[in-house]
């Protein structure tokens, strides 16, 4: 029998970046003990990598800032497909959350008379995100690990025992949730390092993995982004939403070659930034979509006026949300205004000291300075769209982040709703500590309302430890030994392609077909060497988690037949108001097997509460809602 390293926890939590940290310590302090589990060293989560900061209407700015106004832009940058209840939540909760991280020990830059300092982003009608320089990530990062530590010293104080309640389980990779009768029993993987499984028994699991990036070709993504949470939720029985938005940052790196995608933060154009084409125009004027039309400025002077005096003057279509700004540089390059290398120039060097541009965006100096051998105090970068973020994610209850699994949670990037269509910058930041918590808070009630635990079958615990070995064994059925690495790069190719920033029918169809290809030949995906240390294996187990994936993106985008936020067809390039309410489920065919085939279904959201919905104007509202579902709108009828 396969050697199976064991462990039981009240709760585990997959994932240390900002959503699943926040998980721990809030059902850690109900009590509960506590298992984070990463793939990756503890503390290199993605979430460190968060250079612009964490939206929250603390009002700091500009005091005319409040949950209601951020609500309404969220559900503005969504295009009104949010779930309008944690994009609520989100509004409300948001400033104390980061205020919390203080008590924590965090340390955000401040304003003159010592208040926490924001910052302007696209789509934010008021400067709203909290920051530390553009270093935003590391600190949350920081003090949610430093708040861990704290917990585990009042632990030995108490049990002589550090990790008596809590235990972090760095390098360690989960391939399989193990359930009994539909209800969550435990969770299966393997160290990093050595290859030996470990088993984690427990009635709750919190996903939080984080996005899907690492199925582009060009992402800000690191190399943690296969979609491991979306895929285990998929296959345990969870049902996945909105997986044809994903975000292509207008601003990624295209040159040199090596570091293409590596993001340039919003900060950039939030701290004055422009963007200009190859004419030297300041060309997004012309790319205010309809819906916008009205709220931004018209004119350079009053935009850079905005800057200096925002309540005077409307803001500048450079913070229009990503998806137009990514779409609008895509169209330029492609009708030859761009960069030298197929971007755009974004120009900061022009509008402010060196001093200041070094002060403000230390690590935007160096990152150019280093990988691109570029003086941003002296000359343009230039910049273009790079896939950085997938809305769509696993289905939650917005109060307690349950799925539709008994005993499985998720929250942050891997989860579904909360942004809709299109994520507003620093809107990520602020949702893993909102949802986290409230992950953490519904897994220790569902733990606490248990009469009795499932437990781990030993048949499900051998197949498990099958299928991650499977890579080892000689391909069969005649099929041809494949190499994760191409196949990899395939995959990546195939979504980057034909599934990118503009998609067609005959495309998204193409590349249904050339997945299905891979699909088959991963059967006979074969690694060589031990299980210690080897990249080529844990490759190979990703790529399914992959694949799976990329099948929703392509899949849902095909059945979308209209363009929103993040998603684009070049075939359907209207925004249909039909289509505003309607949710693209996705669930697995077969949950048995590695690489289920995805299905997807249409549900429609619950109507949006009276006293949010009369939040928005009648006349913004009818951009986006079809007239039966205004009908009984109180203006309208009276
Ligand atoms: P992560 O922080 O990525 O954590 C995922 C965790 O899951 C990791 O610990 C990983 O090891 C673990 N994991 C994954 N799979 C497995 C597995 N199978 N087994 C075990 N562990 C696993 N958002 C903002 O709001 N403001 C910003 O300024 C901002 N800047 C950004 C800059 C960059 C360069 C990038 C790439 C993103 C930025 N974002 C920003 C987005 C934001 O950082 C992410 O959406 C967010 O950090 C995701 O957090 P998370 O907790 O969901 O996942």
């Amino acid at each position: 029998m396969t050697e199976v390293e064991r462990h039981s926890y009240d709760v585990v939590v997959i994932g240390a970046g900002g959503a699943g940290l926040r998980a721990v310590i809030e059902a850690r302090q109900r009590g509960l003990s506590v298992a984070v589990v990463c793939k990756s060293l503890f503390g290199k989560a993605h979430t460190v990598m968060a250079e612009g900061g964490c939206a929250a209407s603390m009002g700091n700015a500009n005091p005319n800032d409040g949950w209601q106004v951020h609500f309404r832009d969220t559900m503005r940058g969504g295009k009104f497909l949010n779930n309008w209840r944690m994009a609520e939540l989100h509004a409300r909760e948001a400033p104390e959350r980061v205020w919390e991280l203080e008590t924590y020990g965090a340390l955000f830059d401040r304003t003159a008379d010592g208040r926490i300092s924001q910052r302007n982003f696209g789509g934010h009608t008021y400067p709203r995100l909290a920051h530390v320089g553009d270093r935003t990530g590391l600190e949350l990062i920081r003090t949610m690990q430093q708040k861990i530590v704290s917990l585990q010293q009042q632990d030995y104080a108490a049990h002589g025992d550090y990790e008596a309640k809590l235990k972090v389980f760095g390098e360690c990779t989960i391939t399989e949730l193990l359930t009994q009768d539909g209800a969550v029993a435990g969770a299966f993987g393997y160290w990093r390092e050595s290859g030996r499984f470990v088993l984690f028994e427990s009635p709750a699991v919190v996903l939080a993995t984080g996005g899907i990036g690492k199925s582009f070709t060009v992402t800000s993504n690191s190399w943690e982004y296969t979609g491991d949470g979306h895929a285990l939720a998929l296959r345990a029985g969870a049902d996945l939403i909105n997986m044809e938005f994903v975000q292509f940052h207008p601003t990624g790196m295209v040159w040199p070659p090596s570091v293409k995608g590596i993001l340039v933060t919003e900060g950039v154009r939030g701290d004055g930034g422009v963007l200009r084409n190859s004419e030297g125009e300041r060309f997004m004027f012309r790319y205010v979509p309809d819906v916008f039309k009205g709220q931004y400025a018209e004119t350079e002077e009053e935009a850079d006026r905005w800057y200096e005096d925002p309540d005077n003057n409307r803001r500048t279509p450079d913070l229009l949300p990503r998806d137009e700004v990514a779409r609008a540089i895509n169209t330029e390059v492609k009708e030859g205004r761009g960069s030298p290398h197929g971007g755009v120039f974004l120009d900061i060097a022009s509008r402010m000291s060196s001093e200041e541009i070094r002060r403000r965006l230390p690590s935007m100096y160096h990152q150019f300075r280093e990988l691109a051998d570029v003086d941003i105090t002296a000359e343009p970068m230039e910049v273009g769209p790079t896939c950085h973020y997938v809305m769509g994610g696993i289905e939650v209850d917005p109060d307690t982040a349950s799925s539709g699994v008994p005993g499985l949670f998720a929250a942050g990037e891997c989860s579904g709703g909360m942004h809709g269509s299109n994520r507003l910058g620093g809107n990520s930041l602020s949702d893993l500590l909102v949802f986290g918590r409230r992950a953490g808070l519904g897994a220790a009630d569902y733990v606490d309302s248990l009469d009795s635990r499932p437990s781990v079958s030993e048949v499900d615990v051998a197949v498990a430890a099958r299928a991650a070995l499977a890579p080892f064994d000689p391909p069969r059925d005649g099929l041809r030994a494949e190499n994760p690495y191409t196949l990899q790069t395939e995959l990546q190719q195939c979504m980057n392609e034909l599934v990118g920033i503009i998609r067609t029918a005959p495309e998204i169809e193409t590349a249904l077909e050339r997945l299905d290809a891979i699909r088959e030949r991963i059967r006979g995906v074969a690694v060589e060497g031990h299980r210690q240390y080897n990249p080529g294996w844990h490759l190979a187990l990703d790529l399914r988690n992959m694949l799976i994936v990329s099948e929703c993106v392509a899949r849902a985008a095909l059945r979308r037949t209209e363009s929103r936020g993040g998603h684009t067809r070049d075939d359907h390039p209207r925004l249909d108001s039909r289509w505003r309410n309607t949710l693209l489920v996705c669930s697995a065919d077969d949950r048995e097997a590695p690489v289920p085939r995805v299905e997807v279904t249409a549900k429609e959201q619950v109507p949006m509460r009276d006293d949010l919905f009369s939040l928005f104007e009648l006349t913004e509202l009818e951009k986006y809602y079809t007239d039966d579902e205004l009908a009984d709108h109180p203006e309208r009828t009276a």
